[in-house]
């Protein structure tokens, strides 16, 4: 056997893909990466009354965006095809037959109203319902119209090795006859992962906690088939932002394309999930996808849930803006601002980085803060006028200000703040720049008047200076 590391993720196509989803596909992708291993995406699709209809393409286009990349999959296949559980059921039917021959299953001789009585009897008597208590002596043939059951060949307590929770355990009531292969002919997830597991060589199982419970189920099934169980890695649960419930819809677990549409960047998003019940030690939490991918480690995994915690995702995407190339944060705030030449672009960028955290958020600070770059702004003389100087000496600063600039150098936004700077100082701060920046911008609240001065240019500034000094006069 190779000693290749192959993880996969297993989704069922019921669905659009959520923060959890993903952050199991990044860890099983992480773990693959870091070991130079294989990672395979499968789709498990045998509940056929979940399945939502374009869930699989959903699924993909998630991870795509993301940058988790497969080795093997339903779109690009591999030696292990096909890998979409329904078209792999002469594979369940293999292995239900080996079980079969060695004794260990059998059909299912009960009709749903007896399992039914049977039920109710234990409720009565207040024991739990095990199917194996009432297992037949004799198997009948199995002809596929009745459900296939596994016959738990050791009824004992079962302890294993998690790679997060280190040793576990669980009595013998978390081992019944569980179905194998449905009535409608398609395998249940307890049998099928098994399985494809096995014969596509997965060595690590990444998955969430609510598996533990049936582990012990898997661990029967291994012996009983002869399979070396793969390493099981649980991984914590992710935590609503009070900390104490697991995160719901309604509170982050939301489509992961939603942040794609708001305006991500997939690197801050990657970075965000793999912290998310991770932490490489140290103090850096920036990462790039590559460095993720180099430093990851199951050891480092945490046992704890995990919060999901929102304004941190901001806060990662700021930082992952700017660790952008300049060219890539233009041509991305081009893509929000059409109408903006690139000259004042060019010359807003600083700003503009400094101002967002998403992308998306151009949409609107474009027009409530920006849009008087564009065009010149209807400016209310009252309040360009300060209350205290009044309007006369409004006038006389800008007047001031404007011949000033006429000769500057505006190459830079320090250049023309140099020049305004002792003029400003000298008659009273506020009464010179305030004028100045409400003349050139018309709103109360802008970005400062010598990033004005220098994005507008030199014409523009003085025109309209000029503009605002001629109403004064009217
Ligand atoms: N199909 C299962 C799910 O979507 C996958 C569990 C596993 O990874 O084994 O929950």
């Amino acid at each position: 056997m190779s000693s290749q590391i192959v993880t996969r993720f297993a989704p069922s196509p019921t669905g659009f893909m959520h923060v959890g989803g993903v952050r199991t596909a990044l860890y099983a992708w992480a773990w693959a990466r870091k070991n130079n291993g294989k990672f395979i995406l499968r789709i498990e699709d045998t509940d056929k009354a979940r399945e939502v209809e374009g869930s699989i393409e959903h699924i993909m286009e998630s991870l795509k965006w993301l940058g988790i990349t497969w080795d093997e999959g339903p779109d690009i296949g591999g030696i292990n095809a096909p890998y979409i559980q329904s078209q792999r059921l002469e594979s369940y039917k293999k292995y239900a037959n080996i079980l079969i021959k060695k004794g260990l299953a059998y059909p299912d001789p009960y009709s749903e109203e007896e399992v039914t009585t049977f039920r109710k009897k234990a409720e009565e008597e207040k024991r739990a319902f095990l199917y194996r208590e009432y297992r037949p002596k004799v198997f009948d043939e199995w002809d596929g119209t009745k459900p296939l059951r596994f016959k738990v060949p050791n009824i004992k307590e079962y302890t294993w090795s998690d790679a997060v929770r280190g040793e576990m355990s669980a009595g013998v009531e978390a081992l019944d006859d569980f179905i194998l292969i449905k009535s409608d002919g398609y395998p249940t997830y307890n049998f099928a992962h098994i399985i494809d597991d096995y014969e596509m060589g997965v060595t690590h199982v990444m998955r969430a906690d609510e598996f533990i419970a049936s582990t012990p189920k898997f661990l029967s099934l291994y012996e009983a088939l002869d399979f070396v169980p793969p390493v099981l890695v649980t991984l914590p649960p992710i935590l609503g932002e009070e900390g104490n419930k697991k995160l719901g819809k309604r509170d982050g677990a939301k489509d992961i394309l939603e942040y794609k549409e708001e305006g991500y960047l997939p690197e801050a998003m990657l970075n965000f999930l793999a912290f998310l019940g991770w932490n490489p030690g140290g103090e850096k939490e920036i990462m790039t996808p590559k460095e993720i991918t180099e430093s990851f480690s199951l050891e480092k995994i945490h046992k704890a849930g995990a919060m999901f915690d929102e304004k941190k995702l901001l806060w990662m995407n700021k930082e992952h803006i700017r660790l952008q190339s300049s060219d890539t944060q233009l041509q991305t705030v081009k893509s929000y601002m059409k109408d903006y030449s690139d000259d004042i672009l060019n010359k807003l960028l600083p700003t503009i980085i400094d101002r967002i955290s998403t992308y998306g958020e151009l949409s609107s600070i474009e027009t409530s803060e920006f849009r008087f770059f564009l065009n010149r702004p209807k400016v209310d003389i009252e309040k360009v006028i300060c209350k205290d100087t009044g309007k006369d000496e409004a006038k006389k600063h800008l007047e001031a200000v404007k011949e000033i600039l006429k000769d500057a150098d505006f190459s830079s936004v320090d250049a023309i703040k140099k020049l305004i700077m002792p003029y400003a100082e000298e008659h009273g701060k506020g009464n010179v720049l305030w004028p100045l920046r409400m003349s050139l911008s018309g709103q109360e609240k802008s970005v400062d008047p010598f990033t004005i001065c220098y994005a507008l240019g030199k014409d523009e500034t003085i025109a309209r200076i000029d503009t605002v000094c001629n109403k004064i006069d009217s």
